[in-house]
């Protein structure tokens, strides 16, 4: 989702859109599916603060699915959950369409399951 690589089923990793350590919590909407990489790198930075993060290093998030899942966090019954999905969302809008969504899908499913 956020360097726009395609990985092997075994390197994608679940992980927390609102991070662990600011209180996020293992509830479907907080999820999303990450190279086991960038779950590694991005740690407990913001979404889209990582996502300008790998865009100036000429890496191409996938915007879409990025407010897709945004959307869906933002419509969580978890007050600041929803908070933190309807802000990033916010600020991922100013971020553009500069992604790219030619690996918007992850077909190969099954991933392994890691949490991040
Ligand atoms: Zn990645």
């Amino acid at each position: 989702m956020w360097c726009g690589r395609t990985s092997w089923p075994r390197d994608l990793t679940v992980e927390h859109l609102l991070p662990k350590t600011r209180g996020g919590r293992g509830i479907p909407e907080n999820l999303a599916v990450a190279c086991r990489r960038c779950n590694r790198r991005r740690g407990a930075k913001p979404v889209v603060a990582y996502v300008r993060e790998r865009i100036d290093a000429g890496e191409k998030p996938d915007i879409a699915l990025l407010r897709t899942s945004l959307e869906r966090l933002s419509a969580s019954t978890s007050r600041p959950h929803a908070d933190y999905g309807a802000r990033q969302l916010a600020l991922l809008a100013r971020v553009g369409e500069s992604g790219s969504a030619e690996h918007g899908r992850f077909a190969g499913q099954p991933f392994g399951l890691e949490l991040g």
